[in-house]
């Protein structure tokens, strides 16, 4: 009998050992581990794009369950009103101006087929920053850093990349509105494809690119969900010209626009779904934003800014607030967010989240938002700078906003406007900026003019590598 005690005793431990040594199937679940970062990241989504965020006809269940079980930030900033400045901006915390994104007058704004510049090499990136952590890095999608081998992704801290490496209406045959507003032809933007470093189709099949990212992304996750990682996955879309996989089209009340929105959103919930098919949504943190507001003169093939003023290539806020959704079961409190956020958040935001270092050799504009993540205690962002190229235009502190100097984008003839007084606007009250307070409020004003000199005179810009062609 006491032998037959022993023998079940040894037994249930040994089947005790095994359950703890069989670490196959609970590796996933540990929570031990640094979290795992995806960034989900729109082109040319605006304000008012979704319809958590009060679009009447577009439908986006899955983000809109995202923003409910997770925060949905309200005031929440793009470093930059178009493409390549907004990126870098949130790849490395800091304003582009900074990093060799900020052009003097007259330069490029963004990187075209004919660039020779990048994102330098000497800038830190999310990736680099997390790959001193052991992180597995990927990107899928659109990166618009520099597409020559000196600049791709994987020389800044990413191991894998699958995308396009500029916009997606470049390399056009024809570029005119009428071809952005026809039924779409793959075969007019010659824009390449590239796996790592190397080109794998020309022109990219657009039809099919949100299906094929989204089916990268979810390879990506599976293949380390054994060990922390970061995954990038900047859209191409929702950039015109736009495009569809088949099964979407014609599918959505807003036309066109609402088909491929349709598509993004499918594709949010594929990434969300493979993190909770392998446990790890809990220790995951998704974000969810957009490079830049709506390109207007696009008209019903480009986004919505809502209730907000202008769109994409201005500092008015349709240019430059965009959607923020931060999940996180568990660590992320549900919520709305009305504190200032900006994309030059994430950096030391990810940061804190994980354990790694943020660069303390250089200045930085990012704050960390755990403590508004995690406790919804006030944001460490009281202040935002909207740059145009090196040009300070506006400045918000708080509730209020001082435009300098402004640029309306409604067509390709912009209208620069180098006020002789400021407007002031009360963003939280007003913001749509219908109602100049700059006579009401001038010791508001007052603090907001010396913040845009504190920053004319604080910050460096670097030299250009916009400007930098063949
Ligand atoms: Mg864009």
């Amino acid at each position: 009998m006491k032998n037959l005690v022993q023998l079940f005793s040894t037994l249930g431990l040994i089947s005790l050992l095994l359950i703890a040594c069989n670490t196959d199937d609970v590796t996933s679940e540990t929570t031990d581990r640094p979290p795992n970062v995806v960034v989900i990241f729109m082109d040319d989504m605006g304000f008012g794009d979704l319809s958590s965020f009060g679009h009447p006809t577009i439908e986006t269940p899955n983000l809109d369950r995202l923003a409910r079980e997770g925060q949905k930030w309200t005031n929440f900033y793009t470093a930059s009103s178009v493409c390549s400045p907004s990126r870098g901006a949130l790849l490395t915390g800091r304003y582009p101006v900074r990093i060799g994104l900020g052009p003097a007058k007259g330069g490029k704004r963004v990187f075209f087929p004919n660039s020779t510049g990048g994102l330098p090499a000497e800038e830190i990136t999310i990736a680099e920053m997390l790959k001193e952590k052991g992180y597995k890095t990927g990107i899928v999608g659109k990166w618009h850093l520099g597409h020559l081998p000196q600049h791709l992704p994987t020389t800044q801290g990413f191991d894998s990349y699958y995308g396009i490496p500029y916009s997606n209406d470049m390399d056009a045959v024809e570029w005119s509105l009428a071809a952005f507003f026809r039924a779409p032809d793959i075969n007019n933007w010659n824009v390449p494809l590239m796996q790592d470093t190397t080109i794998i189709e020309r022109p990219t099949d657009q039809t099919t690119i949100t299906k094929r990212y989204t089916e990268k992304a979810v390879e990506f996750i599976t293949e380390n969900k054994d060990h922390p990682f970061f995954l990038y996955f900047p859209h191409s879309m929702i950039h015109t010209p736009l495009f569809a996989s088949e099964k979407f089209l014609n599918t959505s009340p807003r036309g066109f626009y609402g088909d491929v929105m349709s598509e993004v959103d499918w594709s949010v919930g594929q990434v969300i779904k493979v993190l909770e098919d392998l446990n790890l949504d809990k220790n995951t943190l998704v974000v969810f934003t957009s490079d830049n507001g709506p390109w207007l003169m696009m008209q019903e093939y480009g986004g919505s800014a809502g209730l907000l003023t202008n769109g994409k290539g201005t500092t008015w806020e349709g240019g430059m607030r965009v959607p923020g959704i931060f999940y996180m079961p568990e660590t992320v409190q549900p919520g709305t967010i009305t504190d200032l956020g900006s994309t030059l958040d994430l950096l030391p935001t990810i940061a804190n989240l994980t354990g790694a270092q943020i660069p303390d050799d250089r200045p930085m504009d990012g704050f960390n938002l755990m403590p508004v993540l995690t406790q919804k205690e006030k944001s460490a962002r009281d202040h935002f700078i909207y740059y145009r190229m090196q040009d300070i235009y506006a400045v918000r502190k708080g509730d209020y906003k001082a435009h300098f100097i402004t640029e309306t984008c409604y067509t390709r003839d912009n209208q620069r406007t180098v006020l002789e007084k400021p407007l002031l606007y009360n963003l939280n009250h007003d913001p749509s900026e219908k109602y100049d307070k700059a006579e009401a409020e001038p010791a508001i004003l007052e603090e907001l003019v010396d913040l845009a000199e504190k920053y004319k005179t604080e910050v460096v810009a670097a030299e250009s590598e916009l400007d930098k062609v063949e």
